[in-house]
């Protein structure tokens, strides 16, 4: 065990080989679709760096990011990956996106025509996967620009189009807006030149073979967020939340616990201080919700969340269990990323995201030369 491990309070434990067997499974889901990955936000906090070469080596060859600084940053580390960045085309960056041979996603008709006259004038066909907006109203192109190339789709000289791409506002629920959707984006493929098609994130897979088109888009299910919140979550989870017990005292009524002494003891016991707070992405919204586990017995959290600490009521175990220094669970087997989300009244991709810097990450698994103690 290093010193920085020992001495750290807490500790995040992210296992590369279920986030892997995550991805086989929805490839072979989605078979005979092509499977990508979405590593945006730093592969939802759990650190793309590490993912991306455990998945590249799982045999995923082609990797979606939201920005383009994220897409270079991934570059060095799946050399021959295709990596597509779905934020578009910033004003100028053409040359940055050829150069380090990353796809955009071309959201509206200026950025193709754009990209269309870079390509021109380098004489060359450069690829491109084009958004068109089939309901979100977020990204794409709407119903208008839609027309507009259908119409004229010369605009599209200079570019080899990689893929058409769509996204379901609705995916995680049963709603015929999904099959508006899904039918919205077939009409809008066959009105435009023959290029493979893209609709379904992690849970447009569980939809079903029509959703998904030549190739799927999962981020939250390769990290254990369940793709069918109405169902037994079919994906492993990937990761631990481990926090270290500072300190623990005796209570008893009729003594407070934590700021604006929100918790009144109610008689005689004892509380733990754990060093977890809202600086690390354990939200305030948590203060007083659900518990943690100590040895998979629960300990309920007692008084605000403070900005490095929480408190949990220990009085239900023994003594000798709870101690500083012992390894509390926060997030795992016992309370996993979907409860904490409820519990914070928020989705599991924020709880994902809001993954504070100061935990000590300890990465398990993944590709042939990785270490498994991480960072
Ligand atoms: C984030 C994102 C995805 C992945 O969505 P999940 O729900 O995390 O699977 C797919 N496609 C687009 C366009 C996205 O922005």
């Amino acid at each position: 065990m290093s010193d920085a491990l020992q001495r750290a309070g807490a500790v995040l434990t992210i296992d590369l080989d279920a986030i892997a067997d995550n991805w086989r499974r929805l490839r072979d889901r989605a078979a005979p679709a092509a499977c990508a990955a979405v590593l945006k936000a730093d592969a939802y906090g759990l650190g793309a760096a590490r993912v991306a070469p455990a998945l590249r080596a799982a045999g995923c060859t082609t990797f979606f990011v939201a920005h383009l600084d994220e897409a270079l940053a991934l570059r060095p580390l799946i050399p021959d990956a295709e990596i597509l960045s779905l934020g578009g085309l910033p004003a100028g960056a053409e040359g940055v996106f050829v150069e380090a041979r990353i796809i955009p996603v071309l959201n509206h008709l200026g950025e193709i025509t754009a990209w269309g006259a870079f390509a021109r004038g380098l004489e060359v066909a450069l690829p491109a996967a084009v958004h068109v907006d089939t309901g979100m109203n977020r990204l794409g192109l709407g119903p208008d620009e839609l027309a507009v190339l259908a119409a004229t789709p010369d605009r599209l000289a200079g570019i080899k189009v990689r893929l058409w791409l769509s996204h379901l506002a609705c995916a995680d629920t049963a709603t015929p807006m999904n099959t508006a959707q899904r039918n919205h984006f077939r009409a809008a493929v066959a009105s435009l030149p023959a290029a493979p098609a893209s609709l379904a994130n992690s849970s447009g897979i569980f939809l079903g073979p029509d959703f998904h088109f030549d190739l799927v888009r999962p981020g939250c299910a390769l990290y254990g967020v369940n793709p069918t919140p109405d169902s037994i979550n079919p994906m492993n989870g990937v990761m631990r939340l481990d926090a270290r017990v500072l300190q623990v005292r005796s209570v008893d009524s009729p003594m407070t616990v934590g700021y604006g002494a929100t918790h009144r003891v109610a008689g005689s016991g004892r509380i733990a201080t754990i060093a977890v707070g809202y600086a690390d992405g354990y939200l305030r919204a948590l203060s007083g919700r659900g518990s943690v586990y100590v040895g998979g017995v629960p300990a309920p959290v007692v008084g605000r969340v403070s900005m490095d600490l929480v408190t949990v009521d220990v009085s239900a175990l023994p003594e000798e269990a709870v101690a500083p220094g012992t390894l509390v669970e926060v997030i795992g087997p016992h309370r996993p990323v979907d409860t904490v989300a409820d519990e914070a009244g928020t989705i599991g991709y924020e709880i994902l995201t809001s993954l504070g810097p100061r935990y000590h990450r300890v990465y398990t698994g993944g590709a042939p030369g990785g270490s498994a103690w991480g960072s």
